[in-house]
């Protein structure tokens, strides 16, 4: 028997996820973002299942774009990070990819390339984010000399929110005034929401949205969230118990003792660990469940291991499954405890783990 551990992905929940952020931006065209491998659940799974409705997909460079190229994919590909050298517009233009314009010198290489076909293109404006982007100062000057270029076939206009997954805060509200003042006079499509945008700032949705971890079925936000109550967990984390023992109380489990008994305790191994991509700092009481029964870690995480409480489920057995996150363990849940983000449990899943899909 193989090792037991995989990562079934649900690709029924992100065509679901995906129709959800349409209809709540109804307006609006969706790129589904695709980058660092669909958020660790297969970028080319994920593209084609959504192949038939989606209006576009975005990738963040040229490597990941080909890549859905090459597996078939026709609609719009828009690399969010654009090109990293003047060589990536020969490939993108071959290729019909879409690059995001964040810098003078990606304008330059655009504007001095020979491209055999028009080409479409997005430029984008740092509007508070202060990492990627054209100052609104600059963007009228950038959005001229890309408009006045014969081989520029068409402009969106975009900008990406730094607190988006904070409603209501007015950080939000700042970088849409600035966008929206900086890009009165200019006519050309608008894209500024990310999920959280797509899910908590309708005014936000403009004309084309970029939605990433809410088609995996995880909340940008922090907390439960309502608005994010809809969405369906595109990916199961499950391995299943290698070992099962009966400790006394004063007992430790695993490296540096971290957890001691303080009862008879009976603990099962799990076959899955950091080297997979499950966090090593969850603590002691991160979420687990076995056999559909909600339990905990207990003891600290190792490379291909992990230790859980089976307090309760006297009767778990070697063999029986356990989920580490999916519809029954919110991946949320577990980012929250393990200090991290759910878009960071899903990229790290390891290339040992074996994508399954329904
Ligand atoms: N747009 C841009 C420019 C991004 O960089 C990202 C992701 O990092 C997204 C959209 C999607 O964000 P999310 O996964 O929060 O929906």
């Amino acid at each position: 028997m193989p090792r037991p551990i995989r990562a079934r992905i649900h690709l029924d929940a992100v065509r679901h996820n995906y129709r959800q952020a349409k209809a709540l931006a109804p307006g609006a065209r969706a790129l589904a973002v695709v980058k660092a491998n669909g958020y660790g659940h297969g970028a080319v799974a994920v593209a084609r299942a959504l192949a038939e409705e989606a209006d576009g997909f975005a990738v963040a460079y040229v490597d990941e774009g080909l890549e859905l190229r090459e597996s078939g994919i026709r609609a719009p590909i828009l690399l969010l990070d654009g090109i990293f050298s003047p060589d990536e517009m020969t490939i993108l233009d071959r290729a019909g990819l879409t690059p995001v314009i964040h810098s003078r010198l990606q304008l330059d290489w655009l504007l001095d390339a020979r491209p055999e076909r028009p080409l479409d293109c997005w430029l984008k404006m740092d509007s508070g984010m202060h990492r990627m982007g054209f100052a609104p100062e600059d963007f009228a000057a950038a959005y001229a000399e890309l408009a006045d270029c014969p081989h520029v076939r068409s402009l969106v206009l975009m900008s990406h929110f730094a607190r988006a997954d904070e409603p209501g805060h007015d950080y939000t509200e700042q970088q849409m005034r600035v966008f929206e003042q900086a890009t009165a006079a200019m006519h050309a499509p608008r894209s500024l929401s990310n999920s959280a945008a797509v899910l908590a700032w309708p005014r936000a949705h403009g004309d084309w949205t970029r939605p990433g971890i809410m088609l995996y079925g995880a909340s940008p936000f922090e907390g439960a969230s309502p608005s994010a109550a809809s969405l369906r967990p595109a990916m199961t984390l499950e391995s299943a118990l290698i070992s099962v023992r009966d400790l006394a109380p004063g007992e430790p489990v695993g490296y540096g003792g971290r957890f001691v008994c303080e009862r008879p305790t009976r603990v099962g191994v799990a076959a899955i660990g950091y080297a997979d991509g499950y966090p090593r700092h969850a603590p002691d009481g991160t979420p687990v469940a076995v056999r559909g029964r909600m339990t905990r870690i207990v003891g600290r995480v190792s490379m291909d291991l992990v230790t859980l409480d089976l307090t309760g489920i006297e009767d778990a057995a070697i063999g029986d499954p356990v989920e580490l996150w999916g519809g029954q363990v919110s991946a949320n849940a577990v980012a929250e405890a393990s200090g991290t983000i759910a878009y960071q449990l899903f990229t790290n899943i390891n290339r040992r783990v074996p994508l399954v899909y329904d």
